[in-house]
């Protein structure tokens, strides 16, 4: 049986039974019920079933529970009955038997999912084939990088390979986890835990080997990959080698100055977990000494953020956001010393969105007090300078989003590149001319097969490629003809601060029609989506947990890191 639809038949029923003592707390007991039995058959379909794992699904039910409980009885029952949500302590006091019932229903959904899971491997035997790695592995088939492309490739592989032992999965990244991009100005602006949206590697991926290490060499003539030694190794000892029969290349991009060596020297990076976080601390280091010294306040509270796509905006928005949330902290400090700025070559934000969308993102934003430089680019920055091409912004704090590059390992490969320096590779997502070697995601020249126009490095297209590329690596290993690469974006969304977003998506069956939204729905709806393609159950638990404890706190100004 597929294994998708044996899990949703194993959570359809245990949500159902779960719910029953719901029934007694909510009423509505239509509703409860099939929304239980839903939730139950989401549960389980989002589980890769372990045995005997009864703590673990009891725990995470359990906190499933309080999500639930925020969205259905303090957000959804009062909507539906035309009431609007209240927060206070006699509502809390009302509501705490709710929260007790969803916390006991997430339990008992947890535990019985268990059981039947277990119950279904005792009849119909385990849902795949052994994780345990066969030592008569004929070929081996090597992923570089562990971020959406490198990940999903190793996910889809192991589903393509799931009844072949003779084939060992091998994922290197210098990452143990996959980071989700999408959320990373929401650790930023402080509004998610960093951890929270990072899914780690090793307990997502089942069959396949994890080596955690950084590649240095790809030897491609001998099929061999080479990684740093450990710098806390003697200096002797020989960096590790990996053979591979095909190898995949999902090594992502870096930012790119440039050649603007001063960018890059006084610019944060924004890229990577510990990119939002060092921001994040910075801009409270920058309150902090804004407070004690009058003389440099403006310059300390300036934050300058360069490029106007999608991470840039996101990122201007949420830092709005998080330093005029966090002003009531710093009764010394004046909403007129903050200014956040954003400097943008063209003459619009956002060009992946239509012009109409973008004046509005634009618009929203000015009106949160972003400042915005259009049509200026970037030359120079300096301690506490950013010159940009029409003057200088005094200003302590700059994060470079305006360009990026392939990864300079790729780069570097005797292979050819396109204008990006990405590598070249046909409509199956093979390098052409060399068997065995595949690219996907940001670090390939990806040209889909229908529109015949360049794939844009999105984490949208990086997963559906990953599926088609494992199909065809597996159809190579057969013998079979490979498929060719085409995927019709959905659409983007962007969230531009203070609960608003700007959202314009594809209409299924409808080529090239697209559909506008904007404000409070359109957030509610990047919140949606994005919660739903968060990998993990665990980790859409924690995210939703954190938006839900935002509504009601403020933003925290605890530092969590040293910046030197
Ligand atoms: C702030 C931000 C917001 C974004 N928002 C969106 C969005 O809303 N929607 C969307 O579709 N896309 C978004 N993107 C783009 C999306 O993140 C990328 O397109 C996507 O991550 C590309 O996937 P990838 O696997 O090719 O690269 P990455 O996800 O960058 O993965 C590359 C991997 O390779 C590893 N690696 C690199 N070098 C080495 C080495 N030498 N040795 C070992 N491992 C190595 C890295 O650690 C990483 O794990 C956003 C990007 C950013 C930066």
């Amino acid at each position: 049986m597929n294994p998708l639809l044996r899990r949703v038949l194993i959570g359809f029923p245990a949500g159902l039974l779960a719910g029953t003592a719901l029934l007694i707390i909510l009423g509505y007991p239509f509703l409860t019920v099939v929304f239980c039995a839903l939730v139950g058959a989401c549960y389980s379909a989002s589980l890769d079933p372990t045995r005997g794992t009864y703590v673990d699904n009891l725990m995470a039910g359990a906190a499933l529970g309080v999500p639930l409980w925020g969205l259905v009885s303090v957000i959804g029952i009062p909507v539906l009955s035309g009431h609007q949500p209240e927060w206070n302590a006699a509502q809390m006091r009302s509501q705490f038997p709710a929260l007790i019932g969803w916390v006991i229903y997430g339990a008992v959904l947890g535990f019985l999912v268990q059981a039947l899971n277990d119950m279904a491997a005792r009849f119909w035997g385990p849902e795949t084939a052994s994780r345990v790695p066969n030592e008569t592995e004929k070929t081996r088939i090597v992923i570089l990088g562990g971020g959406f492309a490198g990940m999903h490739t190793a996910e889809c592989l192991e589903q393509q390979f799931r009844t072949n032992p003779n084939v060992k999965l091998t994922l290197i990244s210098d990452t143990n986890a996959l980071l989700f991009t999408p959320m990373l100005a929401e650790v930023a602006g402080s509004s998610l835990e960093p951890t929270h949206i990072s899914t780690p590697l090793r307990s997502s991926l089942h069959r396949t080997e994890f080596i955690r290490g950084q590649v240095s060499r790809v030897d491609l003539e001998g099929r061999r990959i080479f990684l740093a030694s450990d710098p806390t190794a003697p200096e002797s000892s020989p960096g590790r080698e990996v053979s591979y029969d095909h190898l995949v290349f999902a090594l992502g991009a870096v930012s790119n100055y440039l050649g603007m060596a001063n960018l890059q020297k006084y610019s944060f990076n924004f890229k990577s977990l510990l990119d939002a976080i060092r921001i994040r601390n910075h801009v409270i280091e920058m309150f902090e000494r804004a407070d004690r010294d009058p003389a440099r306040r403006r310059a300390l509270l300036t934050f300058v953020v360069a490029g106007g796509g999608f991470a840039g905006v996101e990122l201007a928005g949420a830092v709005n956001d998080y330093a005029h949330g966090i002003l009531a902290d710093y009764p010394k400090l004046q909403r007129e010393d903050l200014s956040v700025v954003l400097v943008h070559s063209r003459d619009r934000i956002l060009p992946e969105l239509s012009e109409s969308l973008a004046r509005y993102a634009q618009e929203r934003m000015e009106a949160r007090g972003v400042i915005f430089r259009l049509n200026t680019r970037l030359i120079d920055a300096g301690p506490g300078v950013v010159t940009l091409s029409d003057g200088e912004i005094q200003a302590e704090t700059l994060v470079w989003t305006a360009g990026t590059a392939p990864n300079p390992l790729v780069q570097a490969l005797p292979l050819d590149k396109d204008k990006r320096r990405a590598l070249v590779v046909d409509r199956s997502l093979a390098v052409p001319g060399r068997p065995g070697l595949w690219a996907l995601g940001d670090c390939a020249a990806v040209i889909d097969a229908k529109t015949e126009k360049p794939c844009p490095p999105t984490a949208q297209f990086a997963l559906r490629e990953a599926q088609v590329l494992a199909r065809n690596i597996r159809a190579h290993v057969e013998g079979r003809p490979l498929r060719k690469f085409h995927f019709d974006s959905l659409g983007a969304l962007c969230v531009v601060g203070h609960q608003t977003a700007c959202a314009e998506l594809s209409v299924p069956f409808a080529r090239n029609k697209l559909v506008r939204f904007s404000g409070l729905l359109a957030w509610a709806m990047w919140r949606g989506i994005y919660l739903s393609k968060l990998p993990g159950l665990e980790r859409k638990i924690r995210v939703a947990m954190d938006w839900v404890v935002e509504l009601f706190f403020p933003r925290d100004i605890v530092q969590t890191i040293e910046l030197k």
